[in-house]
């Protein structure tokens, strides 16, 4: 049998609604694209949906899900997801925490990035922070990139027990309101200290050097920690244990890659990858190339569409698509020497009319040369609807990509 390799390309976010401003028609539908375009009109399309109705629609469960790892098993936070990337280890009753540094103002919480807090300021914050708290076994606070940093509590309750409220969906909301709480009496203890890391961290960062210099140049401080994402580690079978194939795992994203991490895919860090519209798509491309020649499948994930559909800028938004077009999916094409199949798809909407993640359905097509094409000419949500996949409901993008070459 001839090898075939497999490519997945995810472009986070990159599903979308008609944008007035382009005459109604979504960033897909308008961005020059024709390598995407090319996918569909070779293969087949049509509709996944990839977050389960019980979900909150977002990357963690959208991205397990197209790997084929059911999100309501796997999906058990963003802290245990993110943390691996950081070279952070847990085990079984260790529970793992996103600590944001976010910005406080009158009480209220006014920023869930405080300002977009630069990763080197950020690190001076957090070491205060783990020079008051840290007690290494049992507290240990470890720094991330730019705001976003992580809380390990070892041997802690099960923080399912424990409400804790993601900051970007309190902005505004007063602080007090929204702290840690038990969600069942076993957890009022644990609960607290929660809230008295937060509280306490307040008199720590407040008139802190890095905060007093950010102020004064008129940008918000990083003037409290917050807690959310918390849960244990997944247990995962291994890709390969599960498709009977070795995969590698292109991302900037830490959420991406510690889900590759766990799944015991190789994962592939490329210098200049930023999940942003400034990313280094060659650098992926390229990254892409070099791990087929080594594993059966990579799995390629852009972060920027996403990033653009939060900003709600649809200029943006079809620039990141045109780029990764061109510059990742086209060179990738163009550097591949074996047969191989290929699918093309966000993990999610993020629309520009709402700037946040939708759990609609999101348009894929798969190519390979023993696929058939179905008439789709081109990859968008309204082409994709007419595929012959139709709407996949029950199923996961890695199954049927795996399969494809047996149908
Ligand atoms: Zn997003």
């Amino acid at each position: 049998m001839k090898t075939v390799k497999y490519i997945l390309l995810v472009g986070d976010g990159m599903a979308d609604y008609p944008v007035p401003e382009l005459g109604n028609k979504t960033p897909l539908q308008v961005a020059y694209k024709p390598n995407m375009d090319s996918i569909a009109a070779n293969g087949k399309s049509g509709l996944i949906k990839t977050v389960p109705d019980e979900m909150t629609p977002g990357s963690d469960a959208a991205i397990c899900s197209v790997l084929g790892y059911d999100p309501r098993v796997y999906c058990t936070g963003r802290g245990p997801l993110e943390a691996p990337s950081r070279g952070i280890k847990l085990s079984g009753n260790d529970a793992a925490y996103r600590c944001n540094l976010i910005t406080e103002q009158n009480g209220k919480l006014l920023d869930y990035s405080a300002g977009h807090i630069s990763t080197e300021e950020a690190t001076q914050l957090i070491d205060a922070i783990k020079k008051a708290f840290d007690q290494p076994g049992k507290i240990e606070f470890y720094s991330g990139l730019d705001y976003r940093h992580f809380l390990i509590l070892r041997n802690f309750i099960n923080p399912d027990l424990i409400d804790c409220t993601p900051p970007h969906d309190a902005i505004g909301t007063a602080v007090s309101a929204v702290l840690p709480k038990a969600k069942s009496p076993e957890a009022k203890l644990q609960a607290k200290l929660l809230r008295d890391l937060i509280e306490g961290s307040r008199e720590i960062l407040r008139f802190h050097p890095v905060n007093l210099a950010r102020e004064k140049a008129g940008k918000r401080p990083g003037n409290l920690v917050w807690f959310w994402g918390g849960g244990r580690k997944p247990s995962m079978p291994t890709f390969k244990e599960k498709f009977g194939v070795k995969g590698a795992v292109i991302s900037a994203v830490d959420l991406v890659k510690g889900i590759g991490a766990y799944a015991g895919m190789e994962v592939i860090t490329v210098p200049g990858a930023t999940g942003l519209a400034n990313t280094n798509y060659e650098g992926k491309a390229d990254a892409a190339l070099e791990a087929l020649k080594t594993n059966d499948l990579v799995f390629v994930h852009v972060e920027a569409p996403d990033e653009a559909g939060h900003v709600r800028d649809y200029k943006l938004k079809v620039k990141t698509i045109e780029d990764l077009d061109k510059r990742l999916l086209g060179r990738i094409i163009k550097g591949i020497s074996e047969p191989y199949t290929i699918a093309i798809l966000p993990d999610h909407p993020t629309p520009i009319k709402t700037g946040t993640h939708s759990r609609d359905p999101v348009p894929f097509a798969i190519a390979s040369p023993s696929l058939k094409p179905d008439g789709v000419k081109q990859f968008d949500e309204d082409s994709a609807a007419k595929g012959s996949f139709g709407l996949v409901e029950n199923n996961y993008l890695i199954s049927i990509l795996l399969s494809v070459n047996n149908m």
